[in-house]
Protein backbone atom coordinates (compact mmCIF):
# COMPACT_ATOMS: atom_id res chain seq x y z
CA UNK A 1 0.00 0.00 0.00
CA UNK A 2 1.56 3.41 -0.76
CA UNK A 3 1.85 5.94 1.33
CA UNK A 4 0.13 9.43 1.71
CA UNK A 5 1.26 13.43 0.94
CA UNK A 6 0.06 15.54 3.46
CA UNK A 7 -0.07 19.77 2.73
CA UNK A 8 0.91 21.15 5.73
CA UNK A 9 -0.15 24.91 5.86
CA UNK A 10 2.81 26.68 8.33
CA UNK A 11 2.36 30.25 10.08
CA UNK A 12 3.14 33.10 7.84
CA UNK A 13 4.64 34.73 10.75
CA UNK A 14 2.85 33.95 14.23
CA UNK A 15 4.37 30.67 15.16
CA UNK A 16 1.33 30.07 17.31
CA UNK A 17 -1.10 30.20 14.15
CA UNK A 18 0.18 26.39 13.49
CA UNK A 19 -2.12 23.47 14.15
CA UNK A 20 -2.33 21.09 16.25
CA UNK A 21 -3.14 18.87 13.57
CA UNK A 22 -0.29 19.94 11.14
CA UNK A 23 2.43 19.63 14.35
CA UNK A 24 1.14 16.34 14.71
CA UNK A 25 1.67 15.38 11.26
CA UNK A 26 5.17 16.90 10.99
CA UNK A 27 6.01 14.47 14.07
CA UNK A 28 4.73 11.29 12.53
CA UNK A 29 5.39 11.48 9.09
CA UNK A 30 8.34 9.80 7.98
CA UNK A 31 9.76 12.62 5.78
CA UNK A 32 8.77 16.22 5.52
CA UNK A 33 9.71 18.07 1.87
CA UNK A 34 10.67 21.47 2.44
CA UNK A 35 10.43 24.54 0.25
CA UNK A 36 13.67 25.76 2.25
CA UNK A 37 15.22 23.43 4.48
CA UNK A 38 17.42 26.62 6.13
CA UNK A 39 14.15 28.33 6.77
CA UNK A 40 12.18 25.46 7.95
CA UNK A 41 14.65 23.73 10.33
CA UNK A 42 13.98 27.00 12.88
CA UNK A 43 10.15 26.14 12.47
CA UNK A 44 11.08 22.38 13.62
CA UNK A 45 13.06 23.17 16.27
CA UNK A 46 11.00 25.67 17.51
CA UNK A 47 8.50 22.68 17.99
CA UNK A 48 10.84 20.18 18.53
CA UNK A 49 10.20 18.14 15.61
CA UNK A 50 13.06 15.60 14.69
CA UNK A 51 11.49 14.35 11.78
CA UNK A 52 14.07 14.03 8.42
CA UNK A 53 13.28 16.63 6.17
CA UNK A 54 14.72 17.02 2.10
CA UNK A 55 14.39 20.12 0.15
CA UNK A 56 11.15 20.42 -2.80
CA UNK A 57 11.59 23.52 -4.46
CA UNK A 58 10.49 25.56 -8.10
CA UNK A 59 14.20 24.07 -9.24
CA UNK A 60 14.35 20.70 -8.61
CA UNK A 61 10.45 20.00 -8.53
CA UNK A 62 10.71 17.30 -11.10
CA UNK A 63 13.84 15.04 -10.24
CA UNK A 64 12.53 15.64 -6.39
CA UNK A 65 8.91 15.20 -7.06
CA UNK A 66 10.10 11.16 -8.60
CA UNK A 67 12.24 10.85 -6.06
CA UNK A 68 9.09 11.76 -3.61
CA UNK A 69 6.54 9.73 -5.45
CA UNK A 70 8.46 6.59 -5.38
CA UNK A 71 9.18 6.94 -1.70
CA UNK A 72 5.39 7.45 -1.14
CA UNK A 73 4.67 4.44 -3.85
CA UNK A 74 6.60 2.40 -1.49
CA UNK A 75 4.58 3.48 1.67
CA UNK A 76 6.43 5.86 3.34
CA UNK A 77 3.97 9.24 4.64
CA UNK A 78 5.39 12.67 3.72
CA UNK A 79 4.31 16.19 4.59
CA UNK A 80 4.90 18.96 2.22
CA UNK A 81 5.81 22.35 3.68
CA UNK A 82 6.27 26.00 1.78
CA UNK A 83 8.40 28.66 3.71
CA UNK A 84 4.86 29.79 5.07
CA UNK A 85 1.50 29.59 4.48
CA UNK A 86 -0.24 26.99 2.21
CA UNK A 87 1.83 24.58 0.03
CA UNK A 88 0.36 25.20 -3.55
CA UNK A 89 -0.59 29.09 -3.28
CA UNK A 90 2.04 30.98 -4.93
CA UNK A 91 4.32 28.14 -3.77
CA UNK A 92 5.41 24.60 -4.88
CA UNK A 93 3.17 21.71 -4.59
CA UNK A 94 0.35 21.55 -6.84
CA UNK A 95 2.37 19.54 -9.43
CA UNK A 96 3.55 17.10 -6.89
CA UNK A 97 -0.69 16.79 -5.99
CA UNK A 98 -0.99 16.19 -9.60
CA UNK A 99 1.55 13.50 -9.81
CA UNK A 100 0.28 11.56 -6.90
CA UNK A 101 -3.20 11.68 -8.71
CA UNK A 102 -1.65 10.07 -11.68
CA UNK A 103 -0.12 6.53 -9.34
CA UNK A 104 -3.66 6.70 -7.25
CA UNK A 105 -1.04 8.23 -3.68
CA UNK A 106 -3.59 9.70 -1.67
CA UNK A 107 -3.40 12.91 -0.97
CA UNK A 108 -4.33 15.55 1.78
CA UNK A 109 -3.66 19.17 3.06
CA UNK A 110 -4.30 20.18 6.11
CA UNK A 111 -6.39 23.50 6.51
CA UNK A 112 -4.26 26.61 8.12
CA UNK A 113 -2.34 30.00 7.57
CA UNK A 114 -2.71 31.86 3.91
CA UNK A 115 -1.93 35.05 3.62
CA UNK A 116 -4.29 35.29 0.63
CA UNK A 117 -7.32 34.98 3.31
CA UNK A 118 -6.43 36.55 6.21
CA UNK A 119 -5.96 39.41 3.57
CA UNK A 120 -9.24 39.01 1.76
CA UNK A 121 -11.33 39.24 5.62
CA UNK A 122 -9.03 41.79 7.19
CA UNK A 123 -9.28 44.38 4.44
CA UNK A 124 -13.01 45.03 4.65
CA UNK A 125 -13.60 44.59 0.78
CA UNK A 126 -16.26 42.14 -0.67
CA UNK A 127 -15.03 38.60 0.10
CA UNK A 128 -18.47 37.11 -1.62
CA UNK A 129 -16.81 36.81 -4.80
CA UNK A 130 -13.01 37.22 -5.53
CA UNK A 131 -10.35 36.38 -7.32
CA UNK A 132 -6.68 35.93 -6.77
CA UNK A 133 -4.32 36.23 -9.20
CA UNK A 134 -0.58 35.52 -6.99
CA UNK A 135 2.06 37.64 -8.07
CA UNK A 136 1.83 39.79 -11.26
CA UNK A 137 3.79 38.06 -14.17
CA UNK A 138 7.69 39.69 -15.01
CA UNK A 139 7.06 39.68 -18.48
CA UNK A 140 5.83 43.39 -19.67
CA UNK A 141 3.61 41.68 -22.56
CA UNK A 142 2.14 39.25 -19.86
CA UNK A 143 1.52 41.64 -16.88
CA UNK A 144 -0.45 44.16 -19.05
CA UNK A 145 -2.66 41.53 -20.23
CA UNK A 146 -3.60 40.71 -16.64
CA UNK A 147 -3.46 44.17 -15.58
CA UNK A 148 -6.48 44.84 -18.53
CA UNK A 149 -8.21 41.79 -16.79
CA UNK A 150 -7.99 43.31 -13.88
CA UNK A 151 -9.77 46.66 -15.15
CA UNK A 152 -12.66 44.93 -16.24
CA UNK A 153 -12.84 42.81 -13.29
CA UNK A 154 -16.18 43.03 -10.87
CA UNK A 155 -14.31 40.87 -8.23
CA UNK A 156 -12.59 41.23 -5.54
CA UNK A 157 -9.15 41.09 -6.48
CA UNK A 158 -5.76 40.01 -4.40
CA UNK A 159 -2.37 40.12 -5.04
CA UNK A 160 0.76 39.13 -3.63
CA UNK A 161 3.79 41.53 -4.07
CA UNK A 162 7.24 41.96 -2.97
CA UNK A 163 8.56 45.11 -1.22
CA UNK A 164 10.93 46.43 -4.02
CA UNK A 165 8.37 45.79 -6.35
CA UNK A 166 5.36 47.35 -4.67
CA UNK A 167 5.30 50.79 -5.78
CA UNK A 168 6.36 50.09 -9.40
CA UNK A 169 2.79 47.58 -9.49
CA UNK A 170 0.78 50.66 -7.81
CA UNK A 171 2.09 52.54 -10.54
CA UNK A 172 1.11 50.20 -12.87
CA UNK A 173 -2.57 49.92 -11.06
CA UNK A 174 -2.95 53.33 -11.23
CA UNK A 175 -2.02 54.28 -14.89
CA UNK A 176 -4.54 51.36 -15.89
CA UNK A 177 -7.51 51.58 -13.12
CA UNK A 178 -7.62 55.20 -12.26
CA UNK A 179 -9.28 55.51 -8.91
CA UNK A 180 -9.85 52.48 -7.43
CA UNK A 181 -10.53 51.53 -3.73
CA UNK A 182 -7.37 49.19 -2.87
CA UNK A 183 -6.34 47.73 1.23
CA UNK A 184 -2.83 47.13 1.57
CA UNK A 185 -2.00 44.83 4.52
CA UNK A 186 1.48 44.11 5.98
CA UNK A 187 3.18 42.05 7.99
CA UNK A 188 0.14 40.25 8.67
CA UNK A 189 0.06 38.18 11.82
CA UNK A 190 3.38 39.50 12.81
CA UNK A 191 4.29 42.53 15.24
CA UNK A 192 4.12 45.29 13.14
CA UNK A 193 0.79 44.03 11.04
CA UNK A 194 -0.69 47.20 9.29
CA UNK A 195 -4.04 47.72 7.20
CA UNK A 196 -3.88 50.81 4.64
CA UNK A 197 -7.10 51.38 3.09
CA UNK A 198 -6.81 54.34 0.57
CA UNK A 199 -7.13 54.33 -3.16
CA UNK A 200 -4.61 53.15 -5.79
CA UNK A 201 -3.28 57.16 -6.20
CA UNK A 202 -3.12 57.80 -2.32
CA UNK A 203 -1.64 54.33 -1.96
CA UNK A 204 1.52 55.49 -4.44
CA UNK A 205 1.51 58.70 -2.74
CA UNK A 206 2.17 56.96 0.54
CA UNK A 207 4.79 54.22 -0.34
CA UNK A 208 6.60 56.50 -2.64
CA UNK A 209 7.30 58.74 0.52
CA UNK A 210 7.60 55.42 2.87
CA UNK A 211 9.43 53.09 0.94
CA UNK A 212 7.78 49.61 1.44
CA UNK A 213 9.55 47.23 3.84
CA UNK A 214 8.25 43.72 5.06
CA UNK A 215 5.61 41.68 3.15
CA UNK A 216 2.21 42.81 1.62
CA UNK A 217 -0.91 41.65 -0.06
CA UNK A 218 -3.04 43.71 -1.85
CA UNK A 219 -6.61 43.58 -2.22
CA UNK A 220 -8.40 45.66 -4.73
CA UNK A 221 -11.96 46.74 -5.15
CA UNK A 222 -14.15 45.28 -8.28
CA UNK A 223 -16.16 47.13 -10.90
CA UNK A 224 -19.45 48.12 -9.70
CA UNK A 225 -21.82 45.21 -11.57
CA UNK A 226 -24.74 47.12 -11.55
CA UNK A 227 -22.11 50.39 -13.70
CA UNK A 228 -21.07 47.51 -15.68
CA UNK A 229 -24.63 46.41 -17.20
CA UNK A 230 -25.74 50.03 -17.54
CA UNK A 231 -22.65 50.72 -19.29
CA UNK A 232 -23.19 47.87 -21.48
CA UNK A 233 -27.13 48.66 -21.67
CA UNK A 234 -25.87 51.97 -22.97
CA UNK A 235 -23.47 51.20 -25.67
CA UNK A 236 -26.57 48.76 -26.78
CA UNK A 237 -28.88 51.59 -27.04
CA UNK A 238 -26.88 53.66 -29.56
CA UNK A 239 -28.18 51.18 -31.60
CA UNK A 240 -31.62 50.92 -32.70
CA UNK A 241 -33.46 47.90 -31.86
CA UNK A 242 -33.64 46.26 -35.70
CA UNK A 243 -29.59 47.63 -35.93
CA UNK A 244 -29.25 45.32 -32.50
CA UNK A 245 -31.47 42.30 -34.35
CA UNK A 246 -29.24 42.50 -37.47
CA UNK A 247 -25.73 42.01 -35.21
CA UNK A 248 -27.13 38.88 -34.01
CA UNK A 249 -28.46 37.97 -37.66
CA UNK A 250 -25.37 38.48 -38.92
CA UNK A 251 -24.07 35.96 -36.54
CA UNK A 252 -26.02 33.47 -38.34
CA UNK A 253 -28.83 33.27 -35.38
CA UNK A 254 -32.74 32.70 -36.28
CA UNK A 255 -35.35 35.87 -34.85
CA UNK A 256 -35.96 33.44 -31.84
CA UNK A 257 -32.42 33.58 -30.66
CA UNK A 258 -31.58 36.92 -31.37
CA UNK A 259 -34.55 38.36 -29.74
CA UNK A 260 -33.34 36.28 -26.46
CA UNK A 261 -29.55 37.87 -26.88
CA UNK A 262 -31.43 41.58 -27.70
CA UNK A 263 -33.38 41.19 -24.50
CA UNK A 264 -30.65 40.25 -22.49
CA UNK A 265 -28.49 42.76 -23.66
CA UNK A 266 -31.30 45.79 -23.19
CA UNK A 267 -32.12 44.66 -19.94
CA UNK A 268 -35.82 44.39 -21.50
CA UNK A 269 -38.05 41.19 -21.83
CA UNK A 270 -38.66 39.23 -24.75
CA UNK A 271 -41.93 40.79 -25.20
CA UNK A 272 -41.07 44.07 -25.12
CA UNK A 273 -38.83 43.73 -27.51
CA UNK A 274 -41.00 41.83 -29.79
CA UNK A 275 -43.82 44.24 -29.07
CA UNK A 276 -41.38 47.68 -29.65
CA UNK A 277 -39.99 45.77 -33.19
CA UNK A 278 -43.70 45.37 -34.65
CA UNK A 279 -44.45 49.31 -33.57
CA UNK A 280 -40.97 50.78 -35.66
N1 LIG B 1 1.98 30.08 0.33
C1 LIG B 1 1.88 31.39 0.91
C2 LIG B 1 0.45 31.60 1.39
O1 LIG B 1 -0.26 30.62 1.63
O2 LIG B 1 0.03 32.73 1.57
C3 LIG B 1 2.33 32.48 -0.03
C4 LIG B 1 3.77 32.37 -0.43
S1 LIG B 1 4.30 33.62 -1.53
C5 LIG B 1 5.83 32.97 -2.06
C6 LIG B 1 4.85 34.88 -0.46
C7 LIG B 1 3.97 36.13 -0.56
O3 LIG B 1 2.82 35.96 0.28
C8 LIG B 1 4.64 37.38 -0.01
O4 LIG B 1 5.44 38.02 -1.01
C9 LIG B 1 3.46 38.24 0.38
O5 LIG B 1 2.90 38.85 -0.77
C10 LIG B 1 2.49 37.17 0.90
N2 LIG B 1 2.68 37.01 2.36
C11 LIG B 1 3.17 35.92 2.99
N3 LIG B 1 3.18 36.13 4.32
C12 LIG B 1 2.70 37.36 4.52
C13 LIG B 1 2.46 38.16 5.68
N4 LIG B 1 2.73 37.72 6.91
N5 LIG B 1 1.94 39.39 5.52
C14 LIG B 1 1.65 39.85 4.29
N6 LIG B 1 1.86 39.15 3.16
C15 LIG B 1 2.37 37.92 3.27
Amino acid sequence: MSGKLYLCATPIGNLEDITLRVLHTLKEVDLIAAEDTRNSIKLLNHFEIKTPMTSYHEYNKIEKGLYLINLLLEGKNIALISDAGTPGISDPGEELVRMCYERRIPVTSLPGPCALVTALTLSGLSAKRFCFEGFLPADKKEKQFILEEIKKETRTVVLYEAPHHLVQTLELLSETLGSRKICILKELSKRYETVFLSTVEEALVHYGENPPKGEYVLVLEGLDRELVKQEERDKWSELTLQEHMEYYFEKNLDKKAAMKCVAKDRGLSKRDVYRQLLED
